[in-house]
């Protein structure tokens, strides 16, 4: 094993080093998936991660949601914005982000907003973007498609005659791609296949997060002021379940001027989105901070807040019981944003994705279009919005079955 290695010479060892991560994450109970960033011209390894959307819970013992954008890659990204200025990194086009497992469509359009080579070592023929082996990328908007195939590189695996032919694969990729010359071994690609593939069933069968149906909650704004529940999410949307909207399922023209205000609430933010509960409440509604990073969109700061939120109180002996009861899986409820994004944006491409992970499974068909916007997108069209849509990998168009719908009440109609 190569995982206390600081430099790394070669891809075999690159693999070796993801896939120890991906083991961490298997031991976890979350999807098997490991990534590092890895500096081009020395090998040196900057940082380490693993997939960590699931977690176990301290008072079910169960694997409950932790964060559905935490993929291993996303948080790489996350973390180098984070660390860029303090660490004196360098720039994304000078290093690579190895990865066990194609980057799905939240992953891939993270990395190509940031700008990193991608190394890859196994396929997810559900969810990644490479799903279908063309390596043409036709899943992303016509323009992002020769940046993927400059930026992303597939590792060549195995050797013929001597292992199976289905780890047997040539290098396929961008040429400036960490050690994109040289060979990953039959039996690293076999690991980071494997493990992924085990992870998926073991969550099927451990993961506790369905959430409570609608019909059976409790609403959670006839909560006091000072209960935990309000408290955690008024310290980060200070405004959490004070409007309410008479229908979830038809936004208004409250939440329409609420979404300007908390746009224009930040200087250099194009969007905001709010997250309405089932009972119409508005739960979150964020703008985007780019002053953070580039791929901290509205969308994202909404999703991952009420996740952790959530996590935090379901974690919590004193008062898990009554946020089961009060606050359920975000599947059941409206994202609703104040402009439908710009379809040729790789941070589109991440949101749309990391819907798709939030949603965790299928849209309920009780009400499928839980994905809403007002405004018509400021660059390109609805159409090519939806195109992209449908494009999408397996997972998000047969599975997770993901739309998106102007909502009833748009100024704009
Ligand atoms: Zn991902």
């Amino acid at each position: 094993m190569c995982n206390k290695k600081s430099i790394i010479n070669n891809a075999n060892e690159a693999a070796s080093t993801v896939l120890f991560q991906a083991m961490i994450a298997a031991n976890q109970g979350t999807f098997a998936v490991g990534g590092c960033i890895i500096e081009n011209s020395s090998g040196r390894i900057i940082k380490a991660m693993h997939n960590n959307a699931l977690k176990p819970l301290s008072t079910t013992n169960k694997i409950f949601t932790f964060d559905p954008t935490a993929h291993g890659e996303r948080q790489l990204v996350s973390w180098y914005y984070a660390n860029k200025t303090s660490l004196s990194l360098p720039e994304p086009k000078e290093l690579t982000v190895v990865t066990t497992l194609d980057p799905c469509a939240m992953c891939a359009g993270t990395l190509l907003t940031a700008g990193f080579n991608v190394a890859v070592v196994a396929i997810d023929d559900l969810a990644g973007i490479n799903y279908n082996k063309s390596f043409l990328f036709k899943d992303l908007p016509s323009n992002l498609q020769n940046l993927a195939k400059s930026k992303f590189g597939y590792y060549a695996c195995g050797y013929k005659n001597q292992d199976l032919s289905i780890y047997v694969r040539e290098y396929i990729g961008g040429t400036d791609v960490a050690f994109s010359n040289s060979i990953v071994s039959a039996e690293n690609l076999m690991g980071c296949s494997s493990i992924f593939q085990a992870s998926v069933n073991a969550v099927r069968n451990n993961s506790s997060d369905s959430g409570l149906k609608p019909s059976l909650l409790s609403n959670p704004a006839n909560l006091p002021d000072d209960s935990l529940i309000k408290t955690l999410f008024r310290k980060v949307y200070p405004e959490a379940f004070k409007l309410s909207i008479p229908n979830n399922r038809l936004p208004n023209t409250d939440l329409y001027n609420l979404l300007v205000k908390v746009k224009n609430s930040v200087p250099d933010a194009k969007n905001a989105v709010a997250f309405l509960d089932p009972f119409g409440n508005v739960v979150l509604c964020f703008a985007d901070t780019f002053g953070v990073s580039p791929v901290q969109t509205a969308f994202m700061n909404v999703t991952q807040s009420y996740a952790k939120i959530r996590y935090e109180l379901m974690n919590d002996k004193e008062i898990y019981e009554k946020t089961a009861k009060t606050l359920t899986h975000p599947k059941y409820g409206t994202f609703v944003f104040l402009n439908a994004p710009n379809p040729a944006d790789p941070a589109t491409v991440m949101m749309l994705g990391a819907y798709g992970s939030t949603l965790e499974g299928p849209v309920p068909q009780i009400f499928p279009a839980n994905l809403q916007y007002y405004n018509h997108p400021e660059e390109g069209t609805i159409e090519e919005l939806s195109s992209l849509i449908m494009n999408f990998p397996p997972f998000y168009t047969q599975l997770a079955q993901l739309s998106i719908m102007q909502t009833a009440t748009s100024p704009n109609k």
